[in-house]
C-alpha cells in the first residue's frame, strides 16, 4: 500500500521548480500552490499582472492534491441552515455560488486543454439515518419552492439504482455536480499559469511579511525576499505564523482517505451504476467515487484529527472498516493507497475571502473546495484588481476559532467527541 495520494502518484510527473533565490520586485506575491493560489495566478496574468506564486513544498502538495477530487453543488452548512442564518437572498446567492464555482474549473479545463477527467457526473447526497432523509426531503422542497432550484429525491426503495449497499436510507441527487482527476487538474493549472508568464516557486516557505505602506510588503523566504504590490494569502489548513490572524481563524482538520485496486467494470456497475460522486450525512462523514481507472475511493473525517504518517494509517484501517459497512461486496479487495490531508475549517463553515490589514486571503473552504478554492482564485484575482464586489463572501464576519492562538489545534479530540455524540443523538 502506498501512502501517499493517489491523484499525484497518477498524474504526469511535475517539472523541478525549487526555489534558488529570490530579489527583486513582483506584483503579485501569492502563497501557495494549491488550487486557490493557482487559479488566482492564473487570472492575474490573464490580466497581465507580473505574479510570482511561492509553494513551501511542491506545486499541489497541500489539500489541492489530496482531496476526494469531487466539484460538488451545495454548502458545507446545508441549504436549510443558510436559510434561517442569512435569509432566503444571501443563502440563495451563496448556494448558487458552488454551480458558478463548478462552471469556473470546467471553462479553467477547456479554456487550457488540461486534460484532468472532467465529467458531470452528478452528486448524491445519503442519509444515514430516516430523519436525515426526510431533511433531505425538506431541503429538495426548498430548494425548489425558494429558489427553484431542481434536485431528485430517492427514496431507500430505489436507491438500488444509485448504489449497491443497503446501508443508507435514501438520498438527494444533483445532476450538476461534477469528478475530476485532481492531480492531472492541479497540475495543469500550474502548467497553464507558467505558459502566461507565473512563476512558480518550490520549497519556498514564507517566514515573514513586512509592510511597506498600503499593500505592499516584503515578502521573506530563506532563499531571499521579494517586494510585492499585493499579496495573496492561499495558504490554507497550512497557514503558519506568517500570516497568524488567518491562521487563528481556520481550523486544520484531518481528512482521510484509502483507494482500492482496481476493480471490475461488472463490480462498479453494482457499487455505483451511476458513478455520481457521493457523500453522507454525519458530522464525521463517509465520502466515495470511483477514479478515472476504476478503483473505489473511500475518504471520511474518521477520527478528527490532524493528518500525518501515523494517523493517516490509524484513520485508514478505520475507513475500511467503514468502507466494508457501507459494500460488504469488497471484503477481500486490496487497498492500494491511503493518505490524510488536512481541510479548513472555519467555525461557520463558510468561506472568508478579503483584505486584512493590507494582506488579501481567502480561505475556509469547509470541505468544498475543489471547485470553491478555484473559484475563488478567479474572484480574488478581480479583487485584487479593484473589484471587490466580485467576492460573493464579502461582508460576512470572519470569527476567530475560541482558543486557537498557538501551532496545532488541541481541541480537536473534544470537537471529534461533540460531533460523534451529534453523530448518535441526531
Ligand atoms: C482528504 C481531503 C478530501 C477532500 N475532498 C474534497 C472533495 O472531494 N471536494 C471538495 O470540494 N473539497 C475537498 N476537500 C477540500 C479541498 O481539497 C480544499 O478546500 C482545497 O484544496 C483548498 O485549496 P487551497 O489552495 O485553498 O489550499 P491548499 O491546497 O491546502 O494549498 C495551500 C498551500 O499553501 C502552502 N503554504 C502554506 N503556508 C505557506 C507558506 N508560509 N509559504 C509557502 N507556502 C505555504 C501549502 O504547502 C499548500 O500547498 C478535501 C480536503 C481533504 C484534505
Amino acid at each position: 500500500m502506498k501512502p501517499i495520494p493517489y491523484w499525484l502518484d497518477t498524474a504526469p510527473a511535475a517539472p523541478d521548480r525549487t526555489a534558488l533565490s529570490l530579489d527583486g520586485r513582483t506584483d503579485v506575491a501569492v502563497v501557495g500552490a494549491g488550487l486557490t493560489g493557482l487559479s488566482a495566478a492564473l487570472h492575474l496574468a490573464r490580466k497581465g499582472a507580473r505574479v510570482t506564486v511561492l509553494e513551501q513544498d511542491t506545486v499541489g502538495w497541500g489539500a489541492s492534491g489530496r482531496n476526494g477530487g469531487m466539484c460538488t453543488t451545495g454548502l458545507a452548512i446545508g441549504f436549510l441552515t443558510a436559510v434561517g442564518r442569512y435569509g432566503v437572498p444571501t443563502a440563495k446567492s451563496l448556494y448558487l455560488a458552488y454551480n458558478d464555482a463548478i462552471d469556473t474549473v470546467e471553462k479553467l479545463v477547456t479554456e487550457e486543454d488540461i486534460d484532468c477527467d472532467f465529467a458531470r457526473t452528478g452528486k448524491l447526497n445519503l442519509a444515514c439515518k430516516p430523519a436525515h432523509y426526510e431533511r433531505l426531503a425538506r431541503t429538495h422542497e426548498a430548494l425548489h419552492d425558494l429558489i427553484g432550484y431542481r434536485t431528485e429525491l430517492i427514496p431507500r426503495k430505489d436507491l438500488r439504482a444509485e448504489i449497491g449497499s443497503d446501508y443508507y436510507h435514501g438520498a438527494m441527487a444533483d445532476p450538476q455536480g461534477a469528478g475530476l482527476h485532481v492531480g492531472k487538474f492541479v497540475r495543469g493549472l500550474a502548467d497553464a499559469a507558467e505558459r502566461l508568464g507565473v512563476r512558480i516557486l518550490e520549497k519556498a516557505p514564507v517566514t515573514k511579511v513586512r509592510r511597506i505602506s498600503g499593500h505592499r510588503h516584503d515578502v521573506t523566504t530563506p532563499v531571499g525576499t521579494l517586494r510585492a504590490d499585493q499579496v495573496l494569502f492561499a495558504s490554507g489548513a497550512y497557514t503558519g505564523s506568517s500570516f497568524r490572524w488567518l491562521r487563528n481563524r481556520v481550523v486544520p482538520v484531518g481528512s482521510f482517505i484509502v483507494v482500492t485496486e482496481p476493480l471490475d467494470q461488472a463490480v462498479l456497475d453494482e457499487l455505483m451504476p451511476t458513478r455520481r460522486m457521493a457523500s453522507d450525512s454525519r458530522n464525521i462523514l463517509y465520502y466515495f467515487r470511483v477514479t478515472p481507472d476504476n478503483r473505489l475511493l473511500f475518504g471520511g473525517r474518521a477520527r478528527f484529527a490532524m493528518s500525518g504518517a501515523a494517523s493517516d494509517l490509524k484513520s485508514g484501517k478505520i475507513l475500511r472498516k467503514g468502507m466494508l459497512s457501507v459494500f460488504p461486496q469488497l471484503a477481500g479487495v486490496r487497498i492500494d493507497y491511503c493518505w490524510g490531508g488536512l481541510v479548513d475549517l472555519s467555525l461557520d463553515q463558510l468561506v472568508h475571502a478579503g483584505e486584512h490589514e493590507g494582506l488579501f486571503y481567502a480561505a475556509g473552504f469547509s470541505g468544498h473546495g475543489v471547485q470553491m478554492a478555484t473559484h475563488m482564485g478567479r474572484q480574488m484575482a478581480d479583487v485584487l484588481g479593484g473589484d471587490a464586489s466580485a467576492n460573493v463572501w464579502r461582508g460576512l464576519e470572519f470569527p476567530h476559532v475560541p482558543g486557537h492562538y498557538f501551532g496545532s489545534p488541541w481541541f480537536l479530540p473534544f470537537a471529534g467527541a461533540y460531533y460523534r455524540t451529534l453523530d448518535v443523538l441526531t
